[in-house]
């Protein structure tokens, strides 16, 4: 067989990292971008170019080697191995590794007034590199800024703490009782829940029902009639997959243990990454969205696709065992594995907070608060017990 051609459609963690994986092992890849987009850490959108540290080229990935094409990818043909490209043309590949990462959720369209705050430039995603800069923009134009924060999840957390520090006043408004609950456990979040306690003001358990838009600011109603007025509002309400037709729906793309697609099953077709979802044995479906996961999967699917080509031996079961963390009001929360699959917590160490979360036995994910080096040390029990499968 002549030498195959590989495409991956995506160059952010989990892109690049396969890329460099499948460089090594001698192949040649095309690897797709967004139309006008040079690959960007994603993590730095917050943490440097909203804040205006970093302008967006300083957030750039090096170069892995593969052709990189700065092209969007609006569709796939799984049977006739073809990707349909936004200039109109296809391109044929062998295998293919989607890596398209997630989308930001946004605000219901119910909510009155959302878009023309949206059209203002007062209500945005924090996402990608435009909406930071986006987001730099406006703040630089008042100082301090009063920036409402709708999410209570860890980029909505670390972004409370990055735009506290900067100096503007800052809000946060949440759903939830105990913000983050379901992604670091009740104890981890109680913790961070009192952490920005100090700092700023939290409307916790409270939904956006309504926003009037005026010429310098806007104006939110909240569920239970109060209201909050802000120069901004940035949505952190998490993400959803984001994978080209034929599969844009919410779903995002199921993979099985060797992250190989099973939309298409023996196509050649991969999935690693925010867009990818997994099924951890004995439990259901969950989907991970952290940068040293991400790269992990990229790595982990690139092996798989190697072996499928009869290049490299299996690279066994994928289980997530990332490391994660945020800077919060000058404290370091930590984490390893997917919290979201336990269906137990148990507190390991109240100074410094750490706790295990377990599947039915087996220790499943570690979170904790300034307990960076605890985490590491037991990162290599996660996962003991853990049934194999093909
Ligand atoms: C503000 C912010 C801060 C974050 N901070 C952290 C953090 O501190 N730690 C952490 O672990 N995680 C963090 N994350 C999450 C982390 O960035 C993501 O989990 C990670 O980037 C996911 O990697 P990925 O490869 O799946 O997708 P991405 O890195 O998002 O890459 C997706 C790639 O796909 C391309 N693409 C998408 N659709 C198409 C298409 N149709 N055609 C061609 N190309 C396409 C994009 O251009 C991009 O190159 C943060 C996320 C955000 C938004």
């Amino acid at each position: 067989m002549s030498t195959p051609s590989i495409a991956i459609i995506g160059a952010g963690a989990a892109g690049t990292a396969a890329a460099r994986t499948l460089k090594a092992a001698g192949l040649d890849i095309d690897l797709y971008t967004r139309c006008g987009e040079r690959p960007y850490n994603r993590t730095l959108v917050n943490k440097g170019i909203a804040i205006g540290l970093l302008e967006p080229a300083q957030a750039a990935l090096p170069d892995t080697g593969a052709t990189l094409r700065s092209e969007t990818v609006r569709g796939l043909d799984p049977r006739a191995r073809r990707l349909r490209l936004e200039s109109g043309d296809t391109h044929a590949y062998d295998a293919l590794l989607i890596a398209t990462g997630s989308r930001a959720r946004t605000l219901d369209e119910e909510v009155i007034g959302r878009d023309q705050a949206v059209s203002a430039g007062r209500l945005t995603t924090l996402h990608s590199a435009a909406d930071a800069v986006r987001v730099r923009d406006l703040l630089a134009t008042t100082k301090p800024a009063r920036v409402l924060i709708l999410g209570g999840g860890l980029v909505a957390s670390e972004t409370a703490s990055l735009l506290t520090d900067a100096g503007h006043d800052v809000a946060l408004i949440t759903r939830a009782a105990i913000p983050g609950a379901n992604a670091i456990g009740a104890h981890v979040a109680r913790r961070l829940r009192d952490l920005h306690r100090p700092q700023h003001a939290a409307y916790l358990e409270r939904t956006v029902s309504s926003i009037r838009t005026l010429t310098d600011r806007i104006s939110i109603t909240l569920n239970d009639g109060s209201r909050v007025e802000g120069d901004l509002a940035i949505i952190a309400h998490g993400t959803l997959p984001a994978a080209p037709a034929p599969w844009t729906g919410p779903d995002g793309i199921p993979v099985d243990s060797r992250l190989r697609s099973m939309h298409a099953p023996r196509q050649r077709i991969y999935a690693a990454g925010g867009v990818a979802v997994h099924h951890y044995p004995g439990h259901g479906s969950y989907r991970i969205d952290h940068w040293d996961d991400s790269v992990a999967q990229g790595i982990h699917a690139a092996n798989a696709l190697l072996h499928d080509l009869g290049m490299a031996d299996d690279p066994g079961l994928y289980l997530p065992n990332s490391l994660f963390s945020a800077r919060i009001h000058s404290h370091t929360l930590t984490g390893v594995g997917h919290p979201a699959l336990s269906t137990s917590t148990r507190l390991v160490s109240t100074d410094p907070l750490l706790t295990a979360h377990y599947l039915e036995d087996i220790p499943v994910a570690l979170t904790g608060i300034d307990a960076a080096s605890l985490v590491r040390d037991r990162t290599p029990l996660l996962h003991q017990q853990a049934p194999t499968g093909s």
